[in-house]
């Protein structure tokens, strides 16, 4: 229909009433154009659309692989599961026209020959393992609709300037590690860290197909890499409680973390007057309610959770002397986490003294936020605008392997809505409507990318 339109539109202005009679030389125009839309062969290079059925056939055949006799999905990186989740990708990807190889790290790639053999690859992917009783959308939406993509601009004939590669990342949900690997984040030291299957990290890499004695080998250079791109679900509530259709990520939070360790007095539950008491978890439970209400009392989409708690020596009978709590807080600029923190430590003070117990803080963790390309969240916006789709910009509170690509490449992930904003979880799901709106954004953001940034 749009040169339909625009045949209308290139009309030069005149006497509003004419245009109710559309002259014969405008009729045969009409006629001309319509013919043309209906003669593939003669249709003009205008962005084609993904097959969303068979993008959800695909997704639904996935969700009979893994799946968990208690509850949920279970394809865990390095089960059995997993490989059999992988081989399907595959054989989507041999479908799709594509030629998909292993890396040394267990990451499966192909590509696509763009036009210009000097250029860049343009990398589209997610993740095929899940969490323990997860669910099927998580990583499968963003690397079935990868595939989709490629396959779309295959049949269409439209071969992009830059190569397209299709790279779907190994153990996403145990830390990342395939797509560490690639930017050099993932080093021959850590292969012997043990993961969820039970097998260490080099084991289970040896046993998807990779080769972790040249794990190096896996590494990508930033100047082979164009841009990255990738589809996911939301993992919160945000898109479907206000009824958006496609999130544009601005970055992926960072994530600090530290241990709180909170010195009092350990002495007898029974004899111990309660003026004379130092209780170490009395002094915790102020901190964690001081944690909560220094976060919710700015705005902005910071988080703060008290998630763990140990207390020594733990007894029905005695004032716990040690408490440690495990603190976690994100957001997407480095320096609010700072402030935050900060103020938590002002408390920390304040409550020791009035307790008599110390607070002393150890980090853990220090994952810097990711930014997305603002020129990539940019062009995804347009691209779900141009498709009609109501678009809100927002961070990304989970991880993805987006932002390990990030540290090479500018890159950009676009969000789709999950029902309920339930994740990791079995009762995930997103609307086939809204995978497919989310594989057409996806589509249109590569044609437009291909172009230039
Ligand atoms: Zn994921």
């Amino acid at each position: 229909m749009q040169l339909v339109t625009e045949v209308r539109n290139s009309r030069p202005m005149r006497n509003h009433r004419s245009e109710e009679h559309a002259s014969p030389r405008l009729n045969s125009i009409l006629l001309l154009a319509t013919l043309l839309l209906l003669t593939p062969a003669l249709r003009p290079q205008s962005t084609p659309s993904i097959n969303s059925d068979r993008l959800q056939q695909h997704i639904e055949a996935m969700g009979a692989i893994g799946k968990d006799p208690v509850a949920g999905i279970s394809r865990v990186a390095y089960t059995d599961a997993d490989k059999q989740g992988r081989e399907y990708t595959i054989t989507l990807m041999r479908a799709a026209g594509l030629n998909p190889t292993i890396d040394a790290a267990g990451n499966i790639s192909s590509r696509i020959a763009g036009s210009d053999p000097k250029l860049p690859a343009l990398i589209i992917g997610s993740h095929v393992d899940s969490v323990p009783q997860g669910g099927n959308f998580d990583g499968i939406v963003g690397s079935f609709s990868a595939i989709e993509v490629a396959q779309t601009l295959a049949e269409a004939h439209v071969q992009l300037r830059h190569p397209l590669e299709v790279l779907i990342f190994q153990n996403e949900e145990g830390g990342l590690q395939g797509s560490r690997a690639i930017s050099g984040e993932l080093h021959e030291q850590d292969l012997n860290q043990p993961t969820r299957s039970g097998k260490t990290l080099r084991e289970g890499i040896a046993f998807i197909g990779g080769d972790p004695d040249h794990l190096s080998a896996a590494r990508r250079n930033p100047a082979d890499i164009f841009a990255y791109l990738e589809l996911h679900i939301e993992q919160g509530g945000t898109l479907a409680a206000e009824k958006i259709d496609i999130g544009v990520v601005q970055g992926i939070v960072g994530n600090a973390r530290w241990d709180v360790t909170i010195e009092g007095t350990a002495n007898h539950a029974g004899t111990t007057p309660m003026n004379e008491r130092h209780d170490a978890l009395l002094a915790g439970a102020k901190f964690i309610g001081s944690v909560n209400q220094i976060v919710t009392s700015m705005p902005g989409r910071q988080v703060a959770t008290v998630g763990k708690i140990q207390t020594i020596p733990g007894a029905y009978n005695i004032i716990p002397g040690k408490v440690i709590l495990g603190l976690d807080v994100r957001d997407l600029e480095e320096s609010r986490i700072e402030m935050l923190f900060g103020k938590m430590q002002d408390e920390a003070q304040k409550i020791g003294q009035a307790s008599g117990t110390k607070f002393s803080f150890q980090q853990v963790i220090d994952d810097q936020p990711a930014l997305c390309d603002p020129r990539v969240q940019q062009l995804i916006q347009n691209s779900a605008m141009q498709l009609n789709f109501t678009a809100k910009s927002l961070p990304s509170g989970a991880t993805h392997d987006a932002q390990s690509i990030g540290r090479l490449a500018p890159m950009g992930v676009i969000f789709i809505p999950s029902i309920g904003g339930i994740s990791h979880a079995p009762q995930e799901f997103s609307r086939p409507q809204d995978i497919s709106n989310g594989a057409n954004v996806l589509l249109r953001s590569v044609i437009q990318l291909d172009k230039g940034i």
